[in-house]
C-alpha cells in the first residue's frame, strides 16, 4: 500500500494520516520527521541537510530527493507508506518515481482531501485564544458560551496574527499554486484520488477506507 496524501491547510490531513497508518500499519512518512531521523542518525544526507537548515536556507532537491530514498528503502516500508508533505514539486514527483522504480514499486494512490476554500478559511480563521489564561477556542468546533469571553477564567479572547483573514488567504493561495501541478501530474499518471473533506471525520476515513478496501 503505498500511497501520497494531499490537501491545503485545514483539509484534515493530520486526522487522516493517523488514522491510515493505525488501521493499516504503515509508516507515515513526513518531510519534517525524515530530515530529523536523518540528522539523528548522523547520515551523510542528513548532515548535509543539516548544514542548510542550520544556515536557514532550504534544503536542496537532490539532498531531499537522497534522504526519501533511503527512508523508502528501509524495512518498515516493505508493507508500504504513507507520504505527508512530499513531493512538493513536479521535479519530486518525478524523482520519486524514478526512487520506487528502483524500488520496483509504484505508487497506489494519492489521495487529495478536498474541501472548497471558504471552508478552509472558516477553520483556519476561527481558533481565538484567552488573553489571559491561553486557553484556545474555535468559533465553529469549540465556541465559548459566550462570544468573545473565556469560559475558563473570563478573560478576553483574541486572534492571533497569523490566523487572520488576509494571512491566511495568502498561506492558502500559495498553497493552492504549488499543488496544482501536482495534482494534474499525478491525475495523468492515473493515481489521482479526491476524497470529500467536507464531512465528519469519521465519513472522511470511511471514503478513505472504502478507496483502499481493494489494495494490500
Ligand atoms: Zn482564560
Amino acid at each position: 500500500m503505498n500511497l501520497v496524501l494531499m490537501g491545503l491547510p485545514g483539509a484534515g490531513k493530520g486526522t487522516q494520516a493517523e488514522k491510515i497508518v493505525e488501521t493499516y500499519g504503515i509508516p507515515h512518512i513526513s518531510t519534517g520527521d525524515m530530515f530529523r531521523a536523518a540528522i539523528k542518525e548522523g547520515t551523510p544526507l542528513g548532515l548535509q541537510a543539516k548544514e542548510y537548515m542550520d544556515r536557514g536556507d532550504l534544503v536542496p532537491d537532490e539532498v531531499t530527493i537522497g534522504i526519501v530514498r533511503e527512508r523508502l528503502s528501509k524495512d518498515d516500508c516493505r508493507k508500504g507508506f504513507l507520504l505527508d508533505g512530499f513531493p512538493r514539486t513536479v521535479a519530486q514527483a518525478e524523482a520519486l518515481e524514478n526512487i520506487l522504480a528502483e524500488l520496483n514499486r509504484s505508487i497506489d494512490y494519492v489521495i487529495h482531501i478536498q474541501v472548497d476554500k471558504d471552508i478552509l478559511m472558516e477553520r483556519l480563521t476561527g481558533r481565538r485564544i484567552c488573553k489571559n489564561c491561553g486557553a484556545t477556542y474555535h468559533l465553529v468546533f469549540n465556541p465559548p458560551a459566550q462570544p468573545g469571553v473565556c469560559d475558563k477564567c473570563g478573560g478576553e479572547l483574541y486572534q492571533r496574527a497569523d490566523d487572520n483573514e488576509e494571512t491566511v488567504a495568502n498561506r492558502l493561495e500559495v498553497n493552492v499554486k504549488q499543488m496544482q501541478p501536482l495534482l494534474e501530474f499525478y491525475e495523468k499518471k492515473g493515481y489521482l484520488r479526491h476524497i470529500n473533506g467536507q464531512q465528519d471525520i469519521d465519513k472522511v476515513f470511511a471514503d478513505i477506507r472504502e478507496l483502499l478496501g481493494g489494495l494490500q
